[in-house]
């Protein structure tokens, strides 16, 4: 009889809450990773994140191997695999850590059903947050929908035991012996190896200077570990342990937004999908598809809109500061559904995360979590002297700037304004 650490987006040995639980309880462990035919249908077959995914299940495998045992991979629907795998193994325990994303919910529902109906145990664990759904609630028990008062009370009650390191490797010796097994190519799953470099897990060096350095583009102030949060390459609670071991708070806030959005993705999970504040669906977006266009490519004639799409089109990545101006461009300027948005960023943000990704997208078409009123309309050309004002970053991305290349202003600035001032007016104004 064994036991099965199911891995996901916890993609690490050390620091792992549920494969700790796995290994320290009565069954030797097999690890599990299952490429998602669910997930990857929907995704372009050069997608780099799948190349991500791929390099570092390899290596979780070489180094259970070099322990002796292996990392069990299997391709398929989830639903389907799992029934093949309890033909091949007498399982009595199945850990996992808790995911809060619509599919993943519906999934684990599925498979807590599925288990039980076969005898088998199925435990989970929080691991990619310090504080998860409903342990930071206001006093009448309902969930925050604004961050200040929610990180004043999560700030309050982080100590060392939320965030002390589960030491997984510790207990090795109780991983399932085990010949080789098999990994399906990357080809044979009909995607293809990415060439966009991968950023490294080296932040601290970044701690100090962040609250100053981080709003602007040009100054790489910010640590690029987002992917590693995503896939669980980096453990939550070590992130916080040398945001505080640094004293910088400001970065630690950042890791409270990210689970602020987590939280209200779990608690209001129509908003993947539709506006937080429901007037805002009664907006008559124009919608352009030529306009749409031209701004995923990176010519909207807008020097800071431009070199953050073309930042994002090429490295995959892109400065927060900018995502706030693009995102706001769209919405506002051209007045394109967030929705499109959201989603050309979900294609193509290595760091994609449905919570901040909505999170972030809702904040700049107003419709989300935030207090100021719908008329911020942000100035690219005021963000540009603030935050660029040497034109650093955007001469970086857009060379052709000075030159009759460089695309003419989409849309004049003052007008747009008016034209997005009055259509939110009259969408909202029963409201
Ligand atoms: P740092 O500034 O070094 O921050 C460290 C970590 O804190 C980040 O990696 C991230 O996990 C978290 N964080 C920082 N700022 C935020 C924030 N505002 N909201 C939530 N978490 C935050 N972040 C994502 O992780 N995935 C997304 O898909 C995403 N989409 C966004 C879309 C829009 C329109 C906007 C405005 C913001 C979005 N963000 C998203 C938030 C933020 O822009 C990125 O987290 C940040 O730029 C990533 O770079 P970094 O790792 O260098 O961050």
């Amino acid at each position: 009889a064994i036991s099965i650490h199911w891995f996901r987006r916890d993609l690490r040995l050390e620091d792992n809450a549920a494969l700790y639980h796995a290994l320290k309880s009565t069954y030797p462990v097999l690890p599990l990773f299952i490429f998602d035919k669910n997930i990857l249908d929907k995704l372009p077959k050069g997608d780099a994140r799948v190349t991500f995914i791929y390099e570092t299940i390899a290596d979780l495998k070489k180094q259970l191997q070099q322990s002796g045992s292996d990392l069990l991979v299997k391709y398929g629907e989830p639903e389907k695999v799992w029934p093949e795998i309890l033909k091949q193994y007498d399982i009595k325990e199945v850990y996992t850590n808790h995911d809060y994303e619509p599919y993943a919910r519906e999934r684990d529902d599925n498979m807590a059903e599925y288990l039980t109906s076969e005898k088998i145990a199925f435990k989970t664990h929080k691991d990619q947050v310090i504080f998860e759904k409903d342990e930071i609630l206001k006093a009448d028990k309902t969930p925050y929908t604004v961050f200040t008062p929610f990180y004043k009370q999560w700030h309050a009650k982080l100590n060392d035991f939320y965030v002390k390191a589960y030491p997984s490797k510790k207990y090795f010796k109780n991983l399932l012996q085990t010949r080789h097994l098999p990994l399906p190519a990357l080809k044979e799953m009909g995607f293809e190896n990415s060439k966009l470099d991968f950023p490294k897990i080296s932040y601290k060096n970044k701690l100090n200077d962040y609250a100053k350095t981080r709003d602007f583009p040009a100054a790489e102030g910010t640590t690029h570990i987002g992917l590693h949060l995503r896939f669980g390459t980096l453990s939550i609670r070590k992130a916080v342990r040398d945001a505080i071991e640094a004293k910088s708070n400001v970065w630690l806030s950042e890791l409270a937004w990210r689970e602020f959005y987590m939280m209200i993705l779990w608690h209001f999970s129509y908003s993947a999908f539709d506006s937080f504040k429901k007037q805002y669906d009664k907006i008559k977006w124009r919608n352009n598809e030529d306009e749409f266009k031209a701004w995923r490519e990176g010519n909207t004639g807008y020097p800071i809109v431009d070199a953050g799409m073309r930042q994002l089109n090429q490295t995959g990545w892109m400065h927060n500061r900018v995502r706030m101006i693009v995102a706001s461009f769209l919405t506002k300027h051209l007045l394109i559904d967030w929705r499109w948005g959201e989603a050309y960023f979900a294609e193509k943000l290595l760091d994609y995360e449905m919570a901040s990704n909505v999170g972030g997208w809702q904040w700049a078409a107003g419709s989300g979590n935030d207090a100021a009123p719908y008329f911020r309309v942000f100035n690219p050309e005021l963000q540009t002297k603030k935050f660029d004002p040497e034109f650093e970053y955007i001469k970086k991305w857009v060379p052709e700037l000075e030159t009759k290349k460089y695309a003419q202003p989409i849309v004049e600035h003052t007008f747009a304004r008016e034209r997005v001032l009055r259509v939110f007016k009259e969408a909202l104004a029963n409201s």
